[in-house]
């Protein structure tokens, strides 16, 4: 790919918004859809040099920012508040009982997303990039219309050297559970105005099971239905298995291999739900979180040449090319992990490709996951399922996070790390193929374990590394020094 050419004009680099002020129409690259994946582009793109517009049709921050990572972090904060003040008295601290102002739970959550878009807007700017509000339309030739305006009268046409096409995506729908009154998706759940008495939540992964665990330790009786057989699905099963108890710990039913069948209101606010074989639950609160789906509605206009699979997901090679010339797709709109840190990671592969360098793809089947639930869950690599059902001989180690000092003293004991390694032809332990984890904590001890996974590191590399005492990464430590064949406490 050759790099794009740097002499456009730069008479409104850096500003914000209104598209009659639009003085520039040429740059070196448009990109389209300002989430993690669009501003992420922006940024990388901007410190290398690049002359970059960022087109935006809604707010800088997408999904993420808005309606995805941070607010339900922050909504999961607050939930790990609560339950630290019901705790307090295990340590002798005597408190009145809890209770929540929702004003302020809302309040809080909207400072820390108004912060975080301020802070990554600014950092647009300072780099000279212009952002543009309005809803682009990718034609022909790199040619991207823009419509805008308070009432979407004000119209620009852009021209570029290249193009990010990062549109991202929305959640998925079952028919007949429309988000409207009681029934919500990740759009809505945000916005809601108090704790229900009782919650269903449809769909027991990743993000079903955060909302899951917000609503029960904030005080709501929660029941997931899964139509498929477990929560979790791509978890290992001694994960689920840990999530499964402390689950039901918290009062949490799950019902699994059950689909819904309808809904109907019941006229005081709240609905019925029917599920499974003629079964039914009341409810004040329905979150359905099944999945998104890929989203460009208006994205592609006439000549555009970008084609679009059959579920919706624009199609592209591994470098994230398009097939139309200079054009690349990149986020929750192609068919790769529906991660904010993969959008970042394969918006740096797709800025490296435009410069001419070398760019090497996101290896997706190593990329870090982490469900901040609570207990958290993160893992890299395979599981041990996954890795017999690919035929690999391997071999686990498995400790519990009850005999680590640290987890002792904060009083979070519930929890394990796991490793998954290749069994070498004598039987010892070979390279690492999977750290999986559950615990407190846990998403943010992932990353030495990605690291080896993805460094393809020998069990013996990593065991002569040591962990700070007391710490909880010192379970991973001993998980890996175990499968030398000689431990420590493990
Ligand atoms: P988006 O963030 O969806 O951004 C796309 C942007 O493009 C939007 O702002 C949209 O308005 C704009 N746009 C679309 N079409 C046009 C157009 N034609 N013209 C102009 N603008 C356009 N991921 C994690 O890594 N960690 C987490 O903990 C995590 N938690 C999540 C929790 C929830 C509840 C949800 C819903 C998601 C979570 N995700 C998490 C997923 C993460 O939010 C997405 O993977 C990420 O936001 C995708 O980034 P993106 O830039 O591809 O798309």
């Amino acid at each position: 790919m050759a790099p794009a050419s740097r002499g456009s004009r730069s008479a409104c680099r850096g500003d914000v918004g209104s598209l009659g002020a639009v003085e520039q129409t040429h740059f070196d690259l448009v990109i389209i859809g300002g989430g993690p994946a669009g501003y992420g582009a922006a940024l990388y793109g901007a410190s290398a040099g690049l002359n970059i517009a960022l087109v935006e049709k809604d707010k800088v921050g997408g999904t993420c920012l808005h309606r995805g990572c941070i607010p339900a972090k922050e909504m999961l904060e607050t939930a790990a508040v609560v339950r630290t003040v019901a705790h307090a008295g295990e340590f002798g601290v005597l408190v009145e009982p809890v209770g929540l102002e929702w004003s302020t739970v809302m309040e809080r959550k909207q400072s820390v997303i108004d912060k975080l878009v301020g802070g990554v807007t600014g950092l647009l700017k300072n780099r000279k990039v212009t952002i543009l509000n309005g809803a682009a339309t990718l034609g022909a030739n790199r040619t991207v219309t823009v419509v805008g305006g308070e009432d979407g009268s004000e119209t620009a046409t852009l021209s570029a050297d290249a193009v990010i096409l990062a549109p991202g995506s929305v959640p998925r729908v079952i028919p007949g559970f429309e988000p409207a009154g009681p029934v919500v998706t990740s759009d809505e759940f945000f916005d809601i105005d108090g704790v229900p008495e009782h919650a269903v939540v449809i769909g027991g992964g990743a993000i079903g099971c955060e909302f899951a665990s917000t609503l029960a330790d904030l005080g709501s009786a929660v029941t997931i239905l899964e139509a498929l057989p477990k929560i979790l699905p791509g978890c290992d099963s001694d994960v689920t298995r840990v999530v499964l108890q402390s689950f039901k710990k918290k009062g949490i039913d799950i019902r699994t291999g059950v689909a819904v069948t309808g809904h109907s209101p019941n006229g005081s606010g709240g609905t019925t739900v029917a599920f499974g074989d003629g079964e039914s639950i009341d409810t004040d609160l329905v979150v359905v979180s099944v999945g998104r789906s890929p989203y460009t509605e208006g994205l592609l206009g006439d000549g555009a040449g970008v084609r679009v699979a059959e579920r919706g997901f624009i199609e592209v090679d591994e470098q994230y090319r398009t097939g139309e010339p200079s054009v690349w797709a990149i986020g929750d709109v192609i068919a790769t992990p529906q991660l904010a840190h993969v959008g970042f990671a394969e918006a740096i592969c797709v800025i490296k490709d435009i410069l001419g360098e070398d760019a090497v793809p996101v290896d997706n089947a190593n990329v870090p996951w982490a469900i901040y639930c609570q207990p958290e869950v993160a893992f890299a690599g395979l599981s041990e399922d996954a890795a017999k059902a690919a035929g690999i001989d391997v071999v686990t180690s498995k400790h519990r996070f009850g005999g680590n000092s640290r987890a002792m003293i904060i009083g979070q004991t519930d929890g394990l790390v796991k490793i998954i390694a290749e069994q070498r032809a004598d039987g010892t332990a070979g390279k690492l193929l999977g750290v999986h984890m559950v615990g407190p904590w846990v998403t943010e001890q992932l990353s030495g374990g990605y690291l080896a996974v993805n460094w393809e590191a020998t069990v013996d590399e990593v065991a002569a590394f040591i962990q700070p005492h007391p710490s909880l990464t010192e379970l991973f430590g001993e998980s890996v020094l175990a499968l030398t064949g000689r431990s420590l406490h493990g």
